[in-house]
């Protein structure tokens, strides 16, 4: 009988890194790479930076149509899946044609997440940025666009604020919390970054929700900032419907174990949609990243092939530009971690298990430093950070 093989839904960035890595390490059974998305696969972190200023859509791109063929992978885009069903090992596949049974041997989910958009009056007028077709509205808009709202002063809603102001528009962004990237920055840093973005004229409105999406933002003290492109980035949700319906565990993502496994050992999910343990605290730690979703696609396809892979430990890492600030943050800590400023635009996060993460601005040389420290941190926090610092 002929093998079902590797089925992996979702063509993005880490869809498509593991059925390449699968090539890459050897692997000869049959894949299928299933997207929803039409088109080619492609990175969606240009989308907030040069996409909304060049418009160059093919840099994009992660592989040209002919690597399919050329690596033996059927890829199937505009295909959404639809349901698992475990026991028969199949995978309903809804596409324009009609639906599609497809059997695996095993199914990867690397379905992404989709944007958090709150439940405020008019909010579906907004509009929202994860793919290129979002990608491709907001730069038509941003055409004609004189005054921007940006509900979200995470990395996106900042991203995105950076470019509309060099643009020259007005920009406000409304953020609940009392600072920017309050989930993944340190205190300091998002102090520096709002100071930056406060200094190119963009107005910022911390600690302030928006109540309403009309002709602008209404904040919930009634104030209105008026807007004629409202965006809202105001996080996201990872993409589990799938798994839930199969009866997989979720819990803010696909619950896997170090070996990025279900609790059905025929499927394996990873990248944005997945819920991972921690290699340094053992907390499960869903990780929104380029880095994440290629390096662990990198240990799925390695066990694939039929090698016994270590469980997943790789050093986290983010990056984000944001005009001419360009943040790198090596490691991750989580909420609480105590802060101390290093040097100016370097601060080091440190939590109950010692030194979690380092964050710099624009200062690539000490973050590389930083990566490979904390990769193999030599002998205690303490010569860690002074290397790191002398570096
Ligand atoms: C605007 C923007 C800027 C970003 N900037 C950065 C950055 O600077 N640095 C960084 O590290 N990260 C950045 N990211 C995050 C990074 O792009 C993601 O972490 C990464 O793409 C995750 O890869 P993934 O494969 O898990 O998910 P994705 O790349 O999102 O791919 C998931 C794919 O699955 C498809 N899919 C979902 N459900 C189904 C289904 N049922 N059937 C078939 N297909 C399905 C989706 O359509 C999508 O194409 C950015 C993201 C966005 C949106």
């Amino acid at each position: 009988m002929t093998p079902a093989g590797t089925v992996i839904i979702g063509a993005g960035q880490g869809g498509l890194q593991l059925a390449a890595s699968l090539r890459q390490a050897g692997h000869s059974g049959p894949v299928t790479l299933v997207g929803a998305e039409d088109g080619l696969p492609y990175q969606r972190p240009p989308l907030s930076k040069a996409f909304l200023l060049d418009g160059r859509a093919e840099a994009l791109i992660l592989r040209p149509a002919a690597f399919f063929a050329s690596k033996d992978i059927t890829y199937l885009p505009g295909h959404r899946a639809e349901a698992i069903d475990r026991a028969a090992r199949t995978v309903t596949l809804h596409h324009a044609g009609g639906r599609r049974v497809l059997p695996y041997d095993h199914l990867v989910l690397a379905t992404g997440s989709r944007n958090l958009v709150p439940p405020l009056p008019g909010a579906d007028t907004a509009l929202g940025l994860r793919s290129m077709v979002d990608a491709r509205a907001l730069r038509a808009r941003l055409a004609d666009a004189r005054r921007v709202a940006v509900i979200g002063a995470g990395f996106i809603g900042l991203e995105f604020a950076a470019v509309a102001r060099g643009l020259g528009l007005e920009v406000a962004v409304i953020e609940a919390a009392p600072r920017p990237m309050v989930r993944t920055l340190s205190a300091p840093m998002a102090a520096t970054l709002a100071d930056w973005h406060r200094a190119q004229g963009s107005v910022l409105h911390l600690g302030r929700a928006a109540a309403e999406v009309d002709r602008g933002v209404v904040l919930e003290d009634g104030r209105h900032i008026p807007a004629d492109l409202v965006v809202i980035a105001a996080g996201v949700r990872p993409r589990t419907e799938l798994a839930e319906a199969a009866g997989l565990e979720v819990a803010d993502g696909i619950r896997v174990d170090g070996r990025l496994l279900t609790r059905d050992p025929a499927i394996s999910a990873f990248g944005d949609c997945a819920s991972v343990p921690s290699a340094r605290t053992g907390r499960h730690l869903r990780l929104e990243s380029v880095q994440a979703a290629t390096d662990q696609a990198r240990l799925i396809a390695a066990r694939i092939a039929g090698g016994a892979p270590a469980d997943y430990a790789a050093l986290p890492w983010f990056w984000s530009d944001q005009g001419a600030c360009k943040l790198q943050i090596a490691g991750h800590a989580g909420p609480g971690a105590e802060d101390r400023v290093l040097a100016p635009g370097t601060v080091a996060r440190i939590d109950e298990h010692g030194l979690a993460a380092i964050e710099t601005l624009n200062n690539p040389r000490t973050h590389m430093a930083a990566r490979r420290h904390l990769s193999s941190p030599p002998d205690g926090d303490g010569a860690l950070l002074d290397r790191i610092i002398a570096a």
